[in-house]
């Protein structure tokens, strides 16, 4: 079925469903179309375009497309990674006091001695400020910097 708006030669507007195109033709030769307010049978489509009745089978209405509603603005990465990353931090830390020594203030002195073959190559964690991580750095040795969190308990 197809929605068709019309009007007649008068100029009133108004809309009529026809099986399609020929149908509607066929109906408004045979002059059994007419104009609800002045019964002219004289109609014409008007310039709209027709609209397919939903259920009709085909699916020839055109798809608009509809803008898509505004996204709530997101939330800054950081509030979203957060604990996230704590979590990681977390398990990190829980891996390294479970497989590492903790050498506290010596860590510089305890790497050196590691990658120098000095003492028995092991993991080690402590702390070690910003010059002795360059140093060891610079000596080729591998340091990893962590944000140390307190625990959680
Ligand atoms: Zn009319």
């Amino acid at each position: 079925m197809i929605l068709y708006s019309l009007s007649c030669s008068k100029e009133h507007g108004f809309e009529a469903w026809f099986r399609n195109s020929d149908a509607f033709d066929k109906q408004a030769k045979k002059g059994v179309v007419s104009c609800p307010v002045c019964g002219d049978t004289k109609v014409r489509k008007a310039i709209m375009a027709p609209r397919i009745a939903k259920g009709a089978g085909k699916k020839s209405e055109q798809a608009v497309p509809v803008p898509a509603p505004a996204q709530p603005t997101a939330a800054p990465a950081s509030h979203v990674l957060a604990p996230q990353m704590r979590e990681m931090l977390q398990e990190m830390r829980k891996q390294v006091e479970a497989n590492c020594d903790y050498v506290g203030n010596e860590f510089a002195e305890e790497a050196r001695k590691i990658h120098y073959g000095e003492t028995k190559e092991r993991g080690i964690y402590g702390e070690a400020s910003d010059a002795d991580a360059e140093a060891l750095q610079e000596e080729g040795i591998e340091v990893g910097r962590v944000p140390w969190l307190p625990r959680t308990n």
